[in-house]
C-alpha cells in the first residue's frame, strides 16, 4: 500500500495513535479528529497589468479550547484545505506543548510569490484581511509568519484590520516590524527556540556541539537562522544546505556571508561560491553523514522511502510535518533521536505571544527579556516531553518522544474541553 502522503491524514493518524495509547475520551477523540470551523475564500486582487485574478484561500479554527486560535498564513502554489486543516491541528499541539493559552489555526493562500511584484502582494494580503472579516481578531484568532509570509505582510495585514476597526489594533497579528508593534526577538525566534531544544537533546545523547556536523534543509524564515545560530551559540559545523532549488555542500564548512550573498544575487543558495563548495540535491543533503539534520522547509520530506537512509544522530524538526509517521518509526527504531516538529519550532509561536502580550499592555521588552523567558519555556517543554516518555518506558511501553509530545499536548486540551462541559 502506498505510504499515506495527505498531510490532514498524516495528522489524524498521529492523533489516532496516541489517543489509544493514552486512553482519551471517545468524545475529546471525536472533537479532536475534525476542525471546529473553516472558511474558504476565493478572493479577487487586481494585478499589476490590469488583469484580474481569484486566489483561493481558507483559514482553519482547529480548537480554541485552551484560548484563542494562533497559527501562520502561508502563501505558498501547492496550499490546500487539507494542508491548512493538518497545520491547524498542529498548531493546536504546539501551543498546548508550550503550555501558552492558544487553541490553533493556520492560513493559507494558494500564490506563487515568486512571481508576483510588492503592489500585488500588499494588494493580496489587504484582500485576504477584508475576505476574513471579523474571523480573526485579538480574542479571537491571530495570524502570523509562516512559507513565503514575512512580517511586511504582517505590517499590512495589521494596517488593513485596524482601518476595518477603526483603530489601532496591533494585537491582531504577531510577526510585525519593530516600527509597528513587532517584538525584540521575534524575527528568529523559531531557530532560536530550536537551537535550545538542541543544546537540552546534546546533553541528553552526550553530543559535544562545539564538534558536531549539521545538515540544513531550506533557507527560510526557520532554515536562515539555524544556520546563523547554531554557528554563533554553538560553533558547530554546518556541512550542508539547500532551498527550493537545490543545495550546497562543502567539507569544511559553509560561510554565512557568502550564503546570504549567493542567495541574494542568484535567488538560491545553490550558486553559493568557494574553494571545495559543491551542489547538491535535497535527497542528498538529507542522506548525509553529518550529527545532526535539521529539515526547515515543508512537510513529507522523510518518509517510508528514504528513512533508512538517514545518517544523523539527531533529526530537529524546525519544518511543520517534515517526517512522515511511517518514518517517524523507522527513525525510532533506528535510535535515531527524532525531535518532532510541534516541540522544535514551537520558539516562534511562544515570540508571538510575548508579542501579543507587549501589544496588549502596550509596554515593550527587551531582546535578553525575550530570550531568557524563550529558553525557560523551551527548556520545560522537553523536559514534559522526555518525562512523558520515561514515564511510559517504566510502564513497559517504548514510545518516540512524537508520541509523548502527542499525549503532553492533547492531554491538556481535553482537560480544558472537559472542565469546559464540551463533552
Ligand atoms: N508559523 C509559525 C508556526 O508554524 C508561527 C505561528 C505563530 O506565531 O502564530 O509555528
Amino acid at each position: 500500500m502506498a505510504e499515506e502522503l495527505n498531510p490532514f491524514k498524516i495528522s489524524q493518524e498521529q492523533l489516532d495513535s496516541a489517543a489509544e495509547l493514552m486512553g482519551l475520551d471517545k468524545a475529546a477523540h471525536q472533537i479532536l479528529r475534525e476542525p471546529k470551523r473553516m472558511l474558504t475564500m476565493n478572493i479577487p486582487v487586481k494585478m499589476h497589468d490590469g488583469a484580474v485574478k481569484v486566489f483561493r484561500s481558507f483559514r482553519v479554527h482547529y480548537n480554541d479550547a485552551r484560548g484563542p486560535t494562533k497559527g501562520g498564513i502561508r502563501f505558498h502554489p501547492k496550499e490546500t484545505e487539507d494542508t491548512v486543516k493538518a497545520l491547524a491541528a498542529w498548531m493546536t499541539w504546539k501551543c498546548s506543548l508550550a503550555n501558552i493559552p492558544y487553541g490553533g489555526g493556520k492560513g493559507g493562500v494558494v500564490c506563487d510569490t515568486k512571481s508576483m511584484n510588492a503592489g500585488e502582494l500588499e494588494s493580496l494580503s489587504r484582500a485576504y484581511i477584508r475576505a476574513l472579516g471579523d474571523f480573526i481578531g485579538p480574542r479571537i484568532d491571530i495570524p502570523a509568519p509562516d512559507v513565503y509570509t514575512n512580517p511586511q505582510e504582517m505590517a499590512w495585514m495589521m494596517d488593513e484590520y485596524s482601518k476595518i476597526v477603526g483603530h489601532n489594533e496591533f494585537g491582531v497579528i504577531t510577526g510585525k516590524p519593530l516600527e509597528v508593534g513587532g517584538s525584540e526577538g521575534r524575527f528568529d525566534s523559531t531557530a532560536m527556540g530550536g537551537m535550545y531544544v538542541l543544546r537540552e537533546a546534546a546533553k541528553a545523547k552526550k553530543i559535544n556541539l562545539r564538534k558536531a556536523t549539521i545538515a540544513i534543509q531550506g533557507f527560510g524564515n526557520a532554515g536562515n537562522f539555524a544556520f546563523d545560530l547554531s554557528k554563533k551559540l554553538f560553533g558547530s559545523k554546518i556541512l550542508a544546505i539547500s532551498d527550493s532549488s537545490g543545495g550546497v555542500y562543502s567539507e569544511k564548512g559553509l560561510d554565512y556571508q557568502k550564503l546570504k550573498e549567493s542567495k541574494a544575487k542568484t535567488g538560491s543558495v545553490e550558486y553559493y561560491k568557494d574553494k571545495g563548495a559543491e551542489k547538491i540535491t535535497n535527497d542528498e543533503l538529507l542522506e548525509m553523514d553529518v550529527d545532526i539534520l535539521i529539515p526547515s522547509a515543508i512537510e513529507n520530506q522523510i518518509t517510508a522511502s528514504n528513512a533508512d537512509k538517514i545518517n544523523a544522530k539527531i533529526v530537529l524538526e524546525l519544518a511543520n510535518g517534515p517526517v512522515t509517521p511511517a518514518a517517524d518509526e523507522v527513525l525510532f527504531q533506528r535510535g535515531i533521536l527524532d525531535l518532532p516538529d510541534f516541540l522544535v519550532n514551537s520558539g516562534g509561536v511562544i515570540v508571538s505571544y510575548f508579542e501579543w502580550v507587549q501589544n496588549i499592555q502596550s509596554f515593550y521588552w527587551t531582546e535578553a527579556d525575550v530570550y531568557k523567558r524563550l529558553d525557560a519555556m523551551m527548556t520545560k517543554s522537553f523536559s514534559d516531553v522526555m518525562g512523558m516518555q520515561r514515564s511510559y518506558k517504566e510502564k513497559g511501553k517504548k514510545i518516540s518522544p512524537r508520541t509523548a509530545a502527542y499525549i503532553v499536548a492533547v492531554g491538556r486540551v481535553a482537560a480544558a474541553m472537559k472542565i469546559r462541559g464540551w463533552y
